[in-house]
C-alpha cells in the first residue's frame, strides 16, 4: 500500500544572500513547478525570510524559520520571536536543531518553551532530536531520544502542528549515516514512544536528517516510519534538493 507522500524540508543554516538565494528559490520553483503531492519547504536564514515569502508567493512551497525565541517580544538582543517569523511569512519553524542544542547550549526545557511559543504564534513546529557520536558509541541513542521527547515535546500538540526530525548529531554535515536497519529501528521506536506520550503522537510525521543527498534519499525514504527528510547541505543546490524530493515521491508511491 502506498505511504503518505513525503515531507522534505531544506535547512539552509547560515547560508545565502539576497542574490544567490533568489536564484536558488527560482531554480527550485522552476524545477518542481507546483508540487501537487508531498510537502516541500525551505528554511532560509532570518535575513531572507521576508524576501523568500515574496519569491514564493502563489507557490505551495512552505517557508520556515530555523529557530525562534521562547518569548514573544522584549529585551532579547539578537533573538527572533515566533510572531516575527509569522509576520515575515513563515508557516513553521525548526526548534531544537543540534546546532542550537549543542552550539548554543539549549536545554530540552528551552526547546519545549520555543515550540510552545511557536504554537502560540500560529506556527507549526519541526522538533529536532538526536544523539551525539559519544552517545551513539555508548549505545545510549534510545535513552537520549526518549529523554529529549519526554522533556521537549510541547503542550498543545495536535495531529498537524508538529513534525519530529530525528537527526543523529554525528550524521549532520559529515557524509555519515546510520545503517538503514538502524534508521528503521530508531524510527519504529520513536513512533511507539510518541504514541505513548501524546494522544496524537502516533500520527506525527517523523523525518530523518543527517547527510541526506540524492544518492541515498530513495533508500532512506523507503523505510517504514521515515515520513520525509530534513536536508541541510544538499538543500543549497536546487537539482540535488529536488532529486531528494523526487526520490521520496517515488519511494512513498511504492
Ligand atoms: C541539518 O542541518 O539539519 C542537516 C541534516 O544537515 P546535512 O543534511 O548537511 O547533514
Amino acid at each position: 500500500m502506498p505511504d503518505s507522500p513525503p515531507i522534505v524540508f531544506g535547512n539552509w543554516k547560515m547560508n545565502g544572500r539576497r542574490t544567490d538565494a533568489q536564484a536558488l528559490v527560482q531554480a527550485i520553483l522552476h524545477g518542481c513547478g507546483q508540487p501537487t503531492t508531498g510537502t516541500l519547504g525551505i528554511c532560509p536564514p532570518a535575513t531572507l525570510l521576508a524576501s523568500a515569502a515574496e519569491w514564493l508567493t502563489e507557490s505551495s512551497i512552505k517557508l520556515g524559520g530555523q529557530d525562534c525565541a521562547a518569548e514573544a517580544s522584549g529585551a532579547f538582543t539578537g533573538d527572533i520571536s515566533a510572531p516575527m517569523l509569522r509576520d515575515a511569512g513563515c508557516g513553521f519553524t525548526l526548534v531544537g536543531h543540534s546546532e542550537r542544542r549543542h552550539g548554543h547550549g539549549e536545554s530540552d526545557a528551552l526547546v519545549k518553551a520555543k515550540a510552545e511559543a511557536a504554537f502560540e504564534a500560529g506556527l507549526n513546529v519541526v522538533l529536532c532530536i538526536g544523539e551525539t557520536e559519544a552517545e551513539w558509541d555508548a549505545g545510549q541513542t534510545i535513552q537520549v531520544l526518549d529523554r529529549q521527547l519526554e522533556q521537549s515535546l510541547p503542550a498543545g500538540v495536535v495531529a498537524d502542528n508538529l513534525i519530529i526530525a530525528y537527526e543523529p548529531v554525528w550524521a549532520i554535515g559529515t557524509g555519515k549515516t546510520p545503517s538503514m536497519d538502524d534508521i528503521a529501528n530508531t524510527h519504529a521506536h520513536l513512533k511507539s514512544k510518541l504514541a505513548s506520550l501524546s494522544a496524537v503522537g502516533g500520527d506525527l510525521p517523523i523525518l530523518y536528517g543527517g547527510s541526506v543527498k540524492a544518492a541515498n534519499a530513495g533508500e532512506i525514504l523507503a523505510i517504514d516510519h521515515v515520513d520525509g527528510a530534513l536536508v541541510g547541505g544538499a538543500s543549497l543546490k536546487a537539482d540535488e534538493f529536488l532529486a531528494i524530493f523526487q526520490a521520496g515521491l517515488e519511494a512513498k508511491a511504492g
